[in-house]
C-alpha cells in the first residue's frame, strides 16, 4: 500500500480550528467504569499533540454493539471521565454525536480544548456508511483526523462517507505507526521474512496465508489451523479441530508454498489430551496424534524448530497463538514463541486482538519492534487490500 497522499498531523493546519478526531474508545466497561484504559491511553499521544497545536479538539468513537439506538450501557460518558483523569483536565461531554447541542458545542470550545461525542452507533445509519448522516457528523468540523486503525477496514460514516467533506485531513500517530510498521512488511522487508500463523481456523486466514506465502521467505505454522494442513498431508490427527470443507484449500496452499519455493513448516509434535477439560495431557512422540486425543498446543521439538527459524530471521510478522493459550496446559508453544520473538533483533511485527493479548500476558509487548492495535485491519492490510478508512485519506479520494 502506498502512502503517498496521506498527511499527518505536523502537516494539518489545527489552531483555533475546529477539529473532528475518530479515536477507538471501544474499551471494556465495569458499568459505568472502564474496566481498562489501554485504548483510552493509546489516543493520548494524539490527544496531546492536537490540543498543544491548539485545536479545539473533538473525539467520536464506538463503543460495543449497541442494538438499534441509544443504550446507556453502551455510552462513552465512561470514557469521558477517565480521559479527563489522564488528562487532569476538564473534558466536555455531549450526549449525542450530531445535531443542535454537538454544534453548540463546538461552537464554544475554547482553542486547545477536548470534547467527548456519545456513541456513534447510537445511530444504526454509522454502520451503514450512510451519506446524510456522514453529511451532519461532519457539518460542525474543518478537520478531519483518522487514529482509529482497528476500524480501518470498515467504511463506517465516522472512517469514510464523512471525510469527503474535508479538505483538511489526516492520519493520528497510531494509524501513522500502523501504516509505518505493516507498510515495512509489504514493502521492502529486510530478509529472511519470516511469518508465524496459528489460531482457530484455516478458513479465517485464507487470503493472509495466500499472501504471505507469496511474500515471505518461510511460514510457521501452528494452532488449530494446523490440523487441518496436517490432514491435508495425509497426516493422523486424531480428534483435532479439522475443517474437513477446507482441504481441497489446504493441498492448494502446500502446493502454492512448494511452487514460490516458501518453506512451510508445521507442527512435528504436540501436546494432546481426550479433550479440553482434561487435566491430564500428553505429548506426541512426532507429528501423528492417537485417535482420541486432540492436539492443543504445539510439543518441544516443534518449539524448538520454531524458535531457531525466529532466531535468524530479519523480519517477523506474528497472527495467532499456537495453541490455547488460555489455558495454563496448552500455553508453553505460544509463550515460547512471544519470548523468541522478544529475543530477536529482527524487526517485529504482531497483529491479532488474542495474539497480542498473549504476548501482553507473557509480559513481552514491549520487546516487540510493533504490536497492532487492529486484528482484521491488519490482516487486510497484509493481504495487500485496499482499507476505507486510509483509502479516504488520500488526497484526491473518489468517494
Ligand atoms: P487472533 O485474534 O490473534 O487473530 P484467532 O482469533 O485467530 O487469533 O485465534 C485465537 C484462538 O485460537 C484462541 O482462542 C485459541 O484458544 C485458539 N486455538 C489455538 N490453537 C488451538 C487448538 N489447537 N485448538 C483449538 N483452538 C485453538
Ligand atoms: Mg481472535
Amino acid at each position: 500500500m502506498e502512502l503517498t497522499g496521506i498527511r499527518f498531523l505536523d502537516e494539518l493546519a489545527v489552531e483555533n480550528r475546529p477539529v473532528f478526531c475518530r479515536v477507538d474508545f471501544n474499551v471494556p466497561l465495569d458499568g459505568k467504569r472502564v474496566r481498562d484504559d489501554a485504548r483510552i491511553q493509546g489516543a493520548l499521544p494524539t490527544i496531546l499533540a492536537l490540543r498543544q497545536a491548539g485545536a479545539r479538539l473533538v473525539l467520536a468513537s464506538h463503543l460495543g454493539r449497541p442494538k438499534g439506538g441509544a443504550d446507556p450501557a453502551f455510552s462513552l460518558e465512561p470514557c469521558a471521565t477517565r480521559l479527563a483523569e489522564l488528562l487532569d483536565d476538564e473534558i466536555r461531554f455531549a450526549d449525542d454525536c450530531v445535531g443542535e447541542g454537538v454544534m453548540r458545542l463546538v461552537k464554544d470550545l475554547p482553542a486547545g480544548s477536548v470534547a467527548v461525542l456519545e456513541n456513534l452507533r447510537f445511530h444504526p445509519a454509522e454502520k451503514k456508511g450512510d451519506p446524510d448522516f456522514a453529511r451532519l457528523l461532519a457539518q460542525p468540523f474543518q478537520v478531519y483526523v483518522n487514529d482509529a486503525f482497528g476500524t480501518c477496514h470498515r467504511a463506517d460514516a465516522s472512517m469514510y462517507t464523512m471525510v469527503q467533506h474535508f479538505q483538511d485531513k489526516g492520519a493520528g500517530l497510531l494509524v501513522q505507526r500502523e501504516l509505518e510498521f505493516l507498510g515495512r512488511l509489504l514493502a521492502n522487508p529486510q530478509r529472511p521474512f519470516l511469518a508465524v500463523l496459528g489460531g482457530a481456523k484455516v478458513s479465517d486466514k485464507i487470503g493472509v496465508i495466500r499472501s504471505l506465502i507469496e511474500r515471505c521467505d518461510a511460514l510457521l505454522i501452528g494452532g488449530a489451523m494446523a490440523y487441518t494442513l496436517l490432514k491435508a498431508k495425509g497426516i493422523e490427527v486424531g480428534k483435532s479441530l479439522v475443517e474437513t470443507d477446507k482441504l481441497d484449500l489446504a493441498r492448494e496452499l502446500l502446493s502454492l508454498a512448494d511452487s514460490r519455493r516458501t518453506e512451510l513448516l508445521l507442527p512435528s509434535d504436540h501436546v494432546v489430551a481426550p479433550s479440553l477439560e482434561s487435566d491430564t495431557v500428553m505429548v506426541t512422540e512426532g507429528a501423528e496424534i492417537p485417535v482420541d486425543q486432540a492436539g492443543f498446543d504445539v510439543g518441544p521439538q516443534t518449539i524448538e524448530r520454531f524458535t531457531q527459524k525466529v532466531g535468524q530471521a530479519g523480519t517477523i510478522f506474528w497472527n495467532g497463538p499456537l495453541g490455547v493459550f488460555e489455558k495454563d496446559l496448552f500455553r508453553a508453544g505460544t509463550h515460547a514463541m512471544a519470548e523468541a520473538i522478544a529475543n530477536s533483533p529482527a524487526v517485529s511485527v504482531v497483529g491479532g486482538g488474542d495474539s497480542a493479548a498473549a504476548v501482553k500476558k507473557a509480559g513481552f509487548t514491549d520487546r516487540i519492534s510493533h504490536v497492532s492495535t487492529g486484528g482484521g485491519a491488519s490482516l487486510e492490510f497484509i493481504e495487500g487490500k485496499s482499507l476505507p478508512g486510509i483509502e479516504a485519506l488520500r488526497a484526491g479520494h473518489q468517494f
